[in-house]
């Protein structure tokens, strides 16, 4: 099997989506497990929902709630989905917690977590209808009862791997389960994220719980590069990199993957590949115990 995660910019549009459903089609042979991330930008139009909200700015809230709204039943009407009425019950609840967090003039890490999981809520049922449109049967696990977090947003190491692993084999081998990336639950069940970011994570903790064949993170960029292209042009291409190389790459600030990604990926040798969901064809960065450019600065 392998796990298959999309980022923001590989979902942001129904023409994005639609690539993402013939990726998938094409890999089913693997085994795909799909984890998706918001569409765009939409966690962060979430958190500035949030925030004007607790300022007590409820006419901006609410109209950039309205402009979210739109946008995600615009990208479902475009797929040919009927998901209107789903759409329209999460954005009924996200104005439950706008109004709860504009009348306490405060935003606690609760509610931002409750607010910030929307994007993934969303993102994740619309991916699987348009998997579903385009002849992929798929479907829909809920992360959020999936990766449990301690008392930090560090997910739980003995409950997780069980409880996914128990889940993904449930589903029909006919069917390509979807989840949403980032949202998860603590032990109470109260919502809770992995971080900002934390998609890759998901998928990592995933593809660790049924000890992938690989994972696959699909992002807009063919591969890793020795430097941020945007603070050093020049940088070369990394066609393969070690866990060590991956992990110091992204705790210096490599946007391309969540720093904590490495971790369980590595206990289980399990390579990890970056892929550009724009450009499917390039082979992208491989993270694996081997490195092919030592000594090279990156
Ligand atoms: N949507 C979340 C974020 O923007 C998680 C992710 O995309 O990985 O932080
Ligand atoms: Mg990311």
């Amino acid at each position: 099997m392998i796990v298959m995660k999309f980022g923001g910019s590989s979902v942001e549009s129904a023409g994005a989506i639609l690539r993402v459903a013939a990726i998938v089609k094409e890999n089913l042979t693997f085994g795909p497990v799909v984890v998706v991330s918001a569409i765009g930008k939409t966690t962060d139009r979430l958190l500035h929902i949030a925030e004007f909200a607790a300022q007590r700015d409820g006419q901006t809230a609410w109209r950039k709630l309205l402009a979210l709204q739109a946008d995600h039943l615009q990208i479902s009407a475009k797929l040919g989905l009927t998901l209107g009425r789903e759409i329209e019950s999460l954005f009924r609840e996200l104005r439950g917690e706008v109004f709860e967090i504009a009348e306490c003039a405060a935003l606690s890490p609760e509610l931002w977590a409750r607010v910030a999981g929307f994007g993934e809520r969303l993102s994740s049922i619309i991916v699987t209808a348009a998997l579903a449109k385009v002849g992929v049967p798929s479907k829909h696990l809920d992360a959020r009862t999936l990766i449990v977090t301690g008392a930090g947003s560090e997910p739980l190491l003995v409950e997780r791997y069980a409880k996914i692993r128990r889940a993904v084999s449930c589903v029909d081998r006919a069917l390509v389960p979807v989840l949403g990336g980032f949202i998860a639950s603590a032990e109470d069940g109260t919502p809770s994220t992995l971080g900002r970011g934390g998609s890759d994570y998901t998928a990592s903790l995933v593809g660790a719980a049924i000890n992938a064949d690989e994972i696959q993170i699909w992002t807009d960029v063919d591969e890793m590069l020795t430097c941020d292209p945007r603070v050093l042009p020049g940088g070369q291409c990394l066609e393969g990199i070690s866990y060590d190389e991956a992990e110091r790459m992204a705790r210096l600030g490599a946007k391309v993957l969540h720093p904590e990604t490495v971790r369980p990926a590595r206990r289980l040798r399990i390579p990890i590949s970056i892929r550009n969901s724009r450009n499917p064809r390039h082979p992208g960065t491989r993270i694996s115990a081997v490195s092919d450019r030592q000594g090279v600065v990156k």
